[in-house]
């Protein structure tokens, strides 16, 4: 297959916010369609509206598909850059007579190009008068150019007729002409509306699909009619479904979190949220859920993108998570508790080199109880630093036998004094000491897991010794001694 056949596609942000989950969804989408057919996957950031941009949000949005791992090939492209490539083409419809000079005042075409869903922008474009510059004289048309007055230009809408496109999601629609407005094209500032900066760029980057969100639907026949009318070939256009909040609402702040960015702070892996994301409007067909990169990017088709709504779950993201925090290879996590730990100054170096096996080894230990990156160092943080706290509820619960002092104390001179340091002595040494005194055991393992690690829940007992060292589990239990005697 040659070169030019691969399909491209592009994510084409506006610097107006930040990287929302429902943009994320879509540029994964266009990413994962791109790797699977081995084409190319483009950036574009469509910053013309200088009232509304904050150029200091492009560094947030791109900053989130990195941390997505969502790699551009091309680009970024800035549309700001690109003002005369969008005149020029409105100039050429002008002449070849697709659209129009209009001399009305802004305010009666503000908002005219605004995304407006359905029926609601038929009936829309019903209310909106329509501009009397179309059908102006030459002569009143020469005039208005003489005094120079300010000119948008918009496009000449076919009076009569049926506009089509076709749909990968959606299948084959249909509008009527009738029901379209002579839509704004460039603005009497110069400045492009969407859908022309938009259908320009496709065109010049030759985009094959457009991979966007369903919202994008009714401005879909304005762009299949400029692509007519610049001569292009339309792209195959896939509109994927909106993403809802549990309540079935257009998610949004008030359901949680939607910043990408927010997600990679609270710690969440971001294969994970990939996967996630990737099952939010797309299915492989099957029930299997835990599909790394890799396999979503093999099973990638446009097919599989559902017409219905998703639903944004957050409980199912965090199971996600912590099926990948259990199920990553050991060598993919580790580069992430680092991480998380140099966040919490936590970190040391030998962790890397002499004691590395050691590192490894606690981390797997410890990552079947993890849900987010941070429990490496708030829940898990005795096992990475001597500076931690007991957990109250633990202390009243397993802290409260008045002989505890005392065989605290005892365990920990039996321990210092073993030769081997491994599970089965310990294990033995603690079970000796309680069989001694006439205890249960539980009573033990319970009380020394609260004064070497200060939680109540952790890895098994013994296990979390021989992690932690000799050294270090004696001189907590003896450090523990005057805190347990505490009322
Ligand atoms: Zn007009």
């Amino acid at each position: 297959m040659a070169a030019d056949s691969k399909p491209r596609v592009r994510f084409a942000p506006s610097p107006t916010g930040y990287l929302h989950v429902g943009g994320a969804r879509t540029a994964l989408f266009n990413w994962l369609f791109a790797r699977h057919e081995g084409g190319t996957f483009i950036l574009r950031v469509e910053d013309t509206d200088v009232e509304r941009n904050k150029p200091e949000l492009v560094d947030g949005i791109l900053d989130g598909l990195r941390w997505l791992g969502v790699q551009w090939d091309e680009g970024p492209y800035f549309q700001s850059q690109r003002m005369d490539l969008y005149r020029a083409a409105a100039e050429r419809l002008v002449a070849s007579g697709s659209a129009f000079a209009c001399y009305c005042k802004a305010i009666q075409y503000a908002g005219a190009d605004a995304v407006v869903e359905g029926e609601e922008g038929a009936e829309k474009a019903a209310r909106t008068p329509p501009c009397p510059c179309r059908d102006m004289a030459p002569a009143e048309r020469q005039e208005k150019e003489r005094q120079g007055l300010p000119r948008a230009i918009r496009f000449a809408t076919p009076r009569t007729g049926v506009t089509r496109f076709e749909d990968a999601v959606f299948g084959p629609r249909e509008v009527q002409n009738a029901e379209i407005e002579d839509f704004v094209l460039l603005r009497s500032s110069g400045v492009p509306t969407y859908q022309l900066g938009a259908v320009v760029d496709d065109i010049d980057m030759r985009i094959t699909h457009i991979i966007r969100g369903a919202d994008h639907l009714s401005n879909t026949p304005k762009q299949a009619l400029l692509y007519a009318a610049l001569g292009a070939p339309a792209p195959i256009f896939a509109h994927v479904p909106l993403i809802l909040g549990a309540d079935r609402t257009r998610l949004s702040k008030r359901h949680g979190a939607t910043s990408v960015g927010s997600y990679s702070e609270e710690g969440f892996l971001p294969e994970a949220f990939r996967n996630f994301l990737a099952l939010l409007g797309w299915s492989t067909g099957s029930d299997e859920e835990f599909l790394r990169t890799s396999e979503l990017i093999a099973r990638f088709t446009l097919s599989g993108i559902s017409r219905t709504n998703a639903i944004f779950d957050r409980p199912k993201l965090e199971w996600f998570n912590s099926q990948y925090l259990q199920k990553l290879p050991l060598e993919e996590l580790l580069p992430y508790v680092k991480a998380e730990l140099q966040r919490a100054g936590l970190w040391r170096d030998a962790w890397d080199a002499a004691e590395r096996e050691w590192f490894a080894h606690t981390v797997d230990l410890l990552r079947p109880r993890t849900r987010l990156l941070p429990d490496f160092a708030t829940w898990a943080r005795a096992f990475f630093s001597d500076d931690f706290d007991y957990d109250a509820e633990a202390r009243a619960k397993f802290w409260k036998d008045h002989k505890l002092p005392d065989l605290l104390g005892k365990l920990a001179a039996a321990l210092d004094a073993l030769a081997d340091w491994n599970h089965d002595a310990c294990d033995h040494a603690l079970r000796a000491l309680a069989e001694a005194e006439g205890v249960k055991a539980g009573l033990l393992i319970n009380a020394t897991r609260v004064a070497i690690v200060g939680r109540a829940v952790a890895p098994p007992l013994f296990e979390t010794m021989v992690v932690l060292g000799k050294d270090r589990v004696v001189s907590r239990l003896r450090r523990a001694l005057p805190h347990v005697a505490a009322p």
